[in-house]
């Protein structure tokens, strides 16, 4: 039986932007499965963590599906940061199917399965000055573009859950009532 070569790339996806559909059609050129964690699950309804793991998912879920991308061909898995690095790639791995490779741009994540003895590569960046969340999740704030930077069915995601408006009012100072 030939064995399947899977990747793992984790990261927070808020929101699922085109850097990381671009990321994971470069990846899948050299996996034959793909393991997309979408972490810190347990966070949402904040400026810097604005979306449910659910509505991620739906949207990497949609998006993947827009791009063409055989939906055999990848997993989706929510996973809950822990509050100690040194044993978060166990944490990380009893969640998954198994995996020898790691696409990782994050320095942490790198080192700690290094550590590990997995394979570990740093993926090429797309236009990161514009493709990144920070950078997206500030336009829905100040009222800029920030639709032409994300698939479309990630766009129609938010709209449906009327993300715009969650963001920009958690991003409102509290107005006390005298
Ligand atoms: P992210 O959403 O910023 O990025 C995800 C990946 O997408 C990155 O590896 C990056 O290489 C790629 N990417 C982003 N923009 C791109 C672009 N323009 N072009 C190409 N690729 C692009 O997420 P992240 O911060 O790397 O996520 C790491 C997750 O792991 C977090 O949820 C973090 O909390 C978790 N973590 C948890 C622990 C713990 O619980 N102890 C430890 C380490 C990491």
């Amino acid at each position: 039986m030939i064995k399947k070569v899977r990747g793992l790339l984790i990261g927070r996806m808020q929101p699922v932007h085109k850097g990381h559909i671009e990321i994971i059609k470069k990846t899948l050129e050299s996996v034959d499965e793909i393991i997309i964690g979408v972490g810190s699950a347990q966070l949402s309804h904040t400026i810097k963590d604005p979306f449910t793991a659910g509505e991620r998912i739906m949207m990497l879920n949609q998006s993947l599906v827009e791009a063409g991308i055989d939906n055999g061909r990848f997993y989706i898995i929510p996973m809950e940061d822990i509050n100690m690095n040194s044993i978060w790639v166990a944490h990380v791995s009893s969640l998954t199917p198994p995996f020898t490779k790691v696409y990782s741009g994050n320095p942490l994540v790198q080192r700690l399965f290094y550590e590990k003895g997995y394979e570990v590569y740093a993926p090429p960046l797309f236009n990161r000055e514009q493709l990144s969340g920070t950078e997206v999740r500030e336009r829905m704030i100040n009222g800029e573009d920030w639709e032409s930077l994300l698939p479309n069915a990630t766009v129609e995601i938010i709209n449906e859950i009327d993300g715009l408006n969650r963001i920009r009012q958690l991003s409102k100072k509290e107005v006390s009532e005298r």
